[in-house]
Formats: C-alpha cells, sequence, structure tokens
C-alpha cells in the first residue's frame, strides 16, 4: 500500500464545512444558561452538536454516546472499507447473494423507497459511476473527466435500486453493475438517529449539524429566555450566507451543492452530484435546500431535486412529500416554494423569485 493513494471520501469533505455552520447568534453562550457544545470529525465531515436547556452531565454522556453512534454508522456505511456496505458491494460485485441485518434491511429498504419516487433521480445504485469520476476521493486532482464511452457504457448497463431483490433477509441483484453509495442519504439518517438518541437521553433542546445538514429540536435557551434555532443556509457562490430560517419544534434543513465537491478542467466545473440519465453532473442548480420533518428524506430529496432541474424539480418534490424548498440557479436565480419563502429571511441583495409547487 502507497501513502499516496488519495483519501477516500464520505458523504463530504471537510473543508467546505466550517462556514455552512450555525450562525453565530445560537451559539453563544449566556450568563445563567449554558449551551453544551461538541465539534468532532464523522460521516466524513464536521459535526456540530449542540444542547440548550440541560444539565451539564446529561449534555456530555448524551453526546459521548451520539459520536460513538455517527462513528460507528460512518464505519458501517461508507462504500469501501471494511463495513457493512463495503461487505454488501463485495458480494454484489461477485455475483453473490448475502444476508442482511436488520439495519441493513431497513436501510436499504429505505433507500430504494426515496430511490423509486425520485423517479430514480436520487439513485444509490450508482457507486460505479461515482468512482468512474473519481468523486469517491477527496482530493481529486484537475484531471480531464472519464471518457464518454466509458461514462455512455455505465449508463447503459442501468444500475438501480430496483435491480436489487431482499427477501427473508437475502439480498441479490438482477445487474452486476449495481455497487451501493449512501452517500446522498446516509447523513440524513445519520442525524435522524443522532437526534433520538439524545432524545433517549432526556435532551429537549438541541441540533445535530454535519457539515451544515441538520435537524433541530426544541428550542435555543439563552439567559433572556427561549427563542427559535436560527439556521444559516450558505451561499453556493460566495462565503457566508444566503439566508437564514427559524426552527422550533422538529425539523431538518439539507442542502446538496454543485460547490461541495468539485474538480475544474479546461475552465469547466464537474461536481459529485450525477444524473444517473446521463452519466454526467446536474446541469441546472448550484443548491437546493430542502426543510423537511425527517433527515433521511431530506437529504435524498436534496440530491434528486438538485438533479431534476428547473424542468423536472416539481414533480419530484410532489412525489417525496415536500412542501418547503429553495433552489439556487446556475445563473444565480433564487427560487423558493411559498412554504419556504414564508420561512426564509434572505440575507442577499438578490431578490428570490416565489415559485407555486
Ligand atoms: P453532500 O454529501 O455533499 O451533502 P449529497 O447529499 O447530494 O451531497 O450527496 C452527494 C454524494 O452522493 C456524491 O458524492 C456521491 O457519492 C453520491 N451521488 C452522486 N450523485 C448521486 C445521485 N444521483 N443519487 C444518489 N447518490 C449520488
Ligand atoms: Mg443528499
Amino acid at each position: 500500500m502507497s501513502d499516496k493513494q488519495p483519501k477516500r471520501v464520505f458523504f463530504r469533505t471537510v473543508s467546505v464545512v466550517l462556514c455552512s455552520a450555525l450562525l453565530l447568534a445560537s451559539c453563544q453562550q449566556h450568563n445563567n444558561t449554558q449551551t453544551f457544545h461538541r465539534q468532532f470529525l464523522s460521516l466524513g465531515t464536521l459535526v456540530n452538536i449542540e444542547i440548550a436547556g440541560a444539565d451539564p452531565q446529561t449534555a456530555q454522556a448524551a453526546s459521548t454516546a451520539v459520536q460513538k453512534l455517527l462513528e460507528d454508522f460512518t464505519n458501517q456505511w461508507r462504500p469501501d472499507g471494511e463495513g457493512e456496505l463495503a461487505r454488501i458491494n463485495a458480494a454484489l460485485a461477485a455475483g453473490e447473494s448475502i444476508t442482511l441485518d436488520a439495519d441493513a434491511q431497513v436501510l436499504l429498504t429505505q433507500a430504494t423507497a426515496l430511490s423509486v419516487k425520485s423517479g430514480g433521480l436520487f439513485n444509490p445504485a450508482i457507486y460505479r459511476l461515482v468512482r468512474l469520476w473519481g468523486f469517491d476521493v477527496e482530493d481529486r486532482a484537475d484531471t480531464p473527466p472519464p471518457a464518454a464511452a466509458a461514462i455512455a457504457a455505465l449508463v447503459a448497463q442501468a444500475p438501480a435500486m430496483t435491480d436489487l431483490q431482499l427477501e427473508h433477509g437475502v439480498l441479490r441483484s438482477n445487474n452486476p453493475a449495481v455497487q451501493l453509495d449512501f452517500g446522498a442519504y446516509a447523513k440524513g439518517v445519520a442525524v435522524d438517529r443522532a437526534i433520538a438518541l439524545l432524545r433517549s437521553h432526556g435532551i429537549r433542546n438541541a441540533i445535530v449539524n454535519a457539515g451544515g445538514d441538520l435537524r433541530a429540536i426544541g428550542e435555543y435557551i439563552g439567559a433572556d429566555g427561549a427563542r427559535a434555532w436560527r439556521i444559516g443556509i450558505r451561499h453556493p457562490r460566495a462565503a457566508g450566507f444566503l439566508a437564514a430560517v427559524q426552527i422550533s419544534g422538529d425539523e431538518c434543513v439539507f442542502t446538496s451543492g454543485d460547490y461541495e465537491r468539485f474538480f475544474i478542467y479546461e475552465g469547466v466545473r464537474y461536481h459529485h452530484i450525477l444524473d444517473p440519465r446521463s452519466g454526467y453532473p446536474a446541469t441546472d442548480f448550484a443548491s437546493v435546500t430542502v426543510l423537511h420533518t425527517d433527515g433521511a428524506t431530506a437529504d435524498a430529496a436534496a440530491t434528486a431535486l438538485l438533479v431534476a432541474g428547473e424542468d423536472q424539480w416539481r414533480a419530484v418534490a410532489r412525489a417525496l412529500g415536500l412542501t418547503k424548498i429553495m433552489l439556487v440557479t446556475r445563473d444565480g436565480r433564487i427560487l423558493c416554494t411559498p412554504a419556504m419563502c414564508a420561512r426564509t429571511e434572505f440575507l442577499t441583495d438578490v431578490q428570490p423569485q416565489q415559485v407555486p409547487l
């Protein structure tokens, strides 16, 4: 093994994350009321946990448990390495059937359902295409994109979640091209599980933020009382925030963007969210943000909508049961659904366009 091997990435690179954290206002300590804060690397990104209104020992124990949960989750569900998903991929590559444990069955079934609802635009079966492009490594060099013929050959094999059969816990594939990559939705699942774990420790007010994708419950509690959490949504083309939303209760904010991982070759930007129909990076949107009740759906949906583009995002949104969506086109227009516009404070000069669903 050479030291020079590119570092594999899982979900998202760390470098982009620092500026998509919460707006500072919600992170400060107040006189009598402390917000507990823990930050660590997991899920291939920087994870921030904030807990308000809990005693420090409880917050400490709960966040330690979450860190462990996310570390285990990362090991199990990265597509390469030694975990469960790598084991599944090895079996599928060898044309063998494989027995799945209960958790793997849950994840696979949910991923399949989301993929079908998205019309296959969220397609976790395209790991071979992701690898062909080199987006499985963090520091992909600005070398040429893959040959058109190689892309076309993979697209022609049309790997899809519906090629998989799961019966009595045994998984097999009808299509040898299927290799799984949960990178577009695993962060959502993980954030959902992290919040459930915090709740089981008695935590009522918290945010679990994985690189800007997050779930928030309860409220922020400061010296002057409780108020909604205020969440910043990163600008896809400038430093800082494009918008902010307030959350009190329980809600997720997930963004997919063409700025997360990309390379530039001969002046063209090639990013990591691929249109399974063409085999090339999706073309229309620079970023898509979804507010939704569960993280798994929000994560998969943000990816699917980014792929769907201007003509098809509404149909995909309806199929996935979404109402709160903000889309930034690559030519700089900001579109938002009525329910999203109503929730969003825009922090730029560009006037958002309200668009019906
Ligand atoms: P991020 O992880 O940067 O927030 P996404 O949630 O959109 O962004 O996930 C993008 C990752 O998902 C890619 O790096 C790749 O591994 C995988 N992927 C790319 N295109 C698709 C797609 N159409 N459907 C499912 N997974 C995809
Ligand atoms: Mg996603």
